[in-house]
């Protein structure tokens, strides 16, 4: 599953937190170490050149002194007093150098030292030093130079030596520097020798390490005649880097935190943004499939759980089972006694369910009063068995109302999924649906098990269904209308427009069989589409009475059955106060509000509205107020009932005053007799329909019989 944006946010937010953290640190490592490793190269360079500039230094002194054609003259001639004072006084003048010797190859040598003066020493320096002092020097005549310098260890100490040939001459090219008399002049590498490349380079503390201690990284190594390292100038290395790090590090410190702080902040709202949306949509989606009554699960989340794979799943390998219950009494309750006792009884009897359902066990309610439980399980046949018998033993029990009890009951019905006969969850919701159908047809008081006898039942009625939509294609169907007279003189005051099949084989096929199978299927809004087209037909040219037509809850589902009423009366020139709409009380039993809705509408657009079919479902008397119905017709059961006791009058003679106190019209259905009309009339009912005074007649048939009326006046 796709993680949620806000999650993503969360990770897309580290990732770029954390990346722009290493980054930085990154920066500024390589930073620092550029600018410190440039500087220590810097460093290197100037006292490489320092130590350059010093050997030229003793280099100049020792051409300045050798090429001096007296100076030969006084090795020649071996006159060490004299050279002694011209060698070594400078020792006293200036304290540039510190050692000079005068060399013959395989002859004389000379030497004199600052420590000792004008004393002159034999032997003053290793011969290999001096032969890798010639060798140097030719090497040096090479490049047209003359002279050159080395390092060399004398007695532990270390000395920079410069070396030329001695005497003056106008052709050194000739010179065989391997045999000439040498001049060499030494500098020792001391504190003062450190000093002066500090003070003209401007760096910091140079220190010479010892041989012992050397190799140190990054130092300047001295090199003798035969290129071994005999010394090492190392410094305090300079910092910019880091110096500017120092400088730095607060604002950057600071920057860090900063954004760290800023960070985590950020990572925290987004976090608690996702974990809010999330809990959000997960209450949303759990409201949407909670009945908000009972708590119970309702009938989205009834669907959803069967649609989850282990329920599939257990459908599948036959163990599953379904439960439906359709509540008996409930009704009555609600409407004897009114919707919130009727949410009383909902209540109880969802909490029965809570109470006495296994955690296995989802229960739902999937309509108004009807539940359903589905078990799973390798034993959910039994159980649900079992379970089906509880349920209906504590839906026995009577369930109390403000005080009074009520009893309440249900049609159960059950169906169940085996190993060998395994059913998808659509089949066993349709064949429990069927058996609790079946159950409250026959006022079973024991759960019903669905068994294939049920199926043909089922499967006549698809058949039907599937007739019935091909008839309405085929123009089986037809329109029939039944006259409803004035009651005091017999005048016909309006119809009733009734729907008739007839089937080329069934034949006809009464009302009371179609009308409840359209109800349940789509098919009652073409059927009733069908009869207004009809009505519309056929009184279009004569509207001098108004035409009652039924309509059944069914109907009322759609938004739009005004409007296309409407619609349709105004294609045919004909005006909404020409219809009268009849419905049932079970209209306003399942969703009063929508119902009463749909209803103002249609009496806005200037329909009538008759309440049919009165005292028969049990409707409350606050239903009357509200929805302004022009008639109320009193259920045929009544009529036929009159002169068979005392009892039934009572209750024609309390109708009549119920339509006094409301001012509603009264209309009498199912009158056949003269008796029963003379009856009606006495009790002061203004309408009565009934055979007595017209069987419903096909258009022409009523036109007829209305033109003969006129003629006769009976
Ligand atoms: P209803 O609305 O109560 O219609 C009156 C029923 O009483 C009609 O039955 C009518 O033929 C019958 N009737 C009239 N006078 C007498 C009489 O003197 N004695 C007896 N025993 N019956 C009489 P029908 O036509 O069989 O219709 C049955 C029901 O089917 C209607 O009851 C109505 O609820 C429904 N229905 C019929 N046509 C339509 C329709 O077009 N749309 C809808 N939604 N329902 C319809
Ligand atoms: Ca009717
Ligand atoms: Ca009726």
């Amino acid at each position: 599953m796709r993680k949620p944006l806000e999650k993503r946010l969360a990770l897309y937010l580290s990732a770029a937190a954390i990346l722009s953290l290493i980054a930085s640190v990154l920066t500024i490592y390589f930073f620092v170490g550029t600018l410190n490793r440039n500087a220590a190269d810097t460093d290197r360079r100037l006292i490489t050149a320092g130590i350059e500039s010093a050997a030229r230094q003793t280099e100049a002194w020792a051409a300045d002194y050798g090429w001096w054609e007296e100076a030969l003259f006084l090795f020649d001639a071996g006159s060490t007093t004299v050279l002694s004072s011209a060698m070594a006084s400078p020792f006293d003048d200036h304290d540039g150098f510190d050692l000079v010797v005068l060399s013959e190859a395989g002859g004389r040598s000379f030497g004199w030292h600052r420590d000792t003066g004008l004393k002159v020493r034999p032997r003053p320096l290793d011969p290999e030093i001096l032969t890798g002092l010639r060798r140097g020097l030719q090497q040096s005549v090479d490049d047209g130079r003359f002279v050159t310098s080395q390092f060399a260890d004398r007695d532990g100490i270390l000395y920079l030596l410069s070396v030329t040939t001695l005497g003056d001459s106008d052709d050194r090219a000739s010179i065989d520097e391997m045999s000439a008399p040498i001049i060499v002049i030494g500098t020792r590498i001391d504190k003062s020798f450190i000093d002066q490349i500090e003070q003209n380079f401007l760096i910091e503390n140079i220190r010479l390490v010892e041989e012992d201690r050397m190799p140190v990284p990054g130092a300047v190594q001295l090199t003798n005649q035969a290129g071994e390292v005999i010394g090492e100038l190392v410094w305090t290395q300079s910092t910019p880097g880091i110096d500017t790090l120092r400088v730095a590090m607060v604002p950057i410190v600071g920057y860090i935190l900063v954004f760290m702080l800023a960070f985590h902040v950020m990572r925290r709202r987004v976090r608690r943004l996702a974990r809010r949306s999330e809990a959000n949509e997960r209450r949303a989606r759990r409201a949407a499939a909670r009945d908000a009554l009972t708590g119970l699960s309702n009938r989205q989340g009834f669907n959803q759980y069967i649609a989850r794979p282990e329920s599939l799943r257990a459908a599948r390998d036959g163990e599953a089972a379904v439960i439906y219950i359709d509540l008996n009494g409930f009704k009555a309750v609600n409407d004897k006694a009114g919707h919130q006792a009727g949410d009383t009884v909902l209540k109880t009897v969802a909490g029965r369910f809570r109470k006495n359902m296994p955690l296995n066990v989802h229960t739902a309610r999937i309509g108004g009063d009807e539940f359903a439980c589905v078990v799973l399980g390798s034993n959910a046949s039994h159980q649900a068995l079992e379970l089906a018998r509880t349920i209906s033993d504590f839906l026995a029990d009577p369930v109390q109302v403000d005080g009074r009890d009520y009893d309440i009951g249900g049609a159960i019905g059950v169906s169940w999924s085996t190993y060998d006969q395994p059913r998808a969850f659509k089949d066993l919701v349709e064949e429990a649906d069927m058996a609790m159908y079946r159950a409250k047809a026959e006022q079973l008081d024991q759960p019903l098990t669905y068994d294939c006898s049920l199926g043909i039942e089922h499967n006549r009625r698809r058949d039907l269904e599937a007739d019935m939509e091909a008839g309405l294609e085929r123009g089986e169907f037809y329109v029939v209308y039944q006259p409803i007279v004035d009651a005091a003189d017999g005048s016909i005051r309006s119809v009733e427009a009734l729907a008739r099949w007839e089937h080329p084989t069934r034949g006809a096929v009464p009302p009371d069989v179609f009308i409840p199978i359209a109800e349940r299927s789509k098919l009652i809004q073409k059927l009733g589409d069908f009869v207004l087209d009809t009505v519309c037909q056929d009184f279009a040219a004569c509207s001098e009475h108004t035409v009652s037509i039924n309509l059944s809850p069914a109907q009322l589902n759609s938004p739009d059955v005004c409007q296309r009423y409407v619609a349709k009366l105004e294609a045919a020139g004909l005006s909404p106060d020409l219809i009268e709409i009849e419905l049932t009380e079970a209209v306003l039993v399942d969703d009063f509000e929508r119902a009463r809705e749909r209803l103002l509408q249609f009496a806005a657009a200037g329909f009538r509205l008759n309440l049919d079919d009165f005292g028969t479902g049990f409707a409350g008397m606050g239903y009357l107020h509200q929805i302004p119905f022009n008639k109320i017709k009193i259920d045929k059961s009544f009529v036929r009932s009159i002169g068979k006791g005392d009892g039934s009058n009572k209750m024609l003679q309390a109708m009549s005053l119920l339509g006094d106190a409301l001012q509603k019209d009264l209309v009498a259905e199912g009158v056949e007799t003269e008796a029963q009309a003379s009856m009606l009339r006495l009790l002061g009912f203004r309408y009565l329909q009934g055979w007595h005074f017209g069987r419903p007649l096909t258009a022409s048939a009523l036109r007829q019989h209305l033109r003969d009326y006129r003629h006769t006046g009976t």
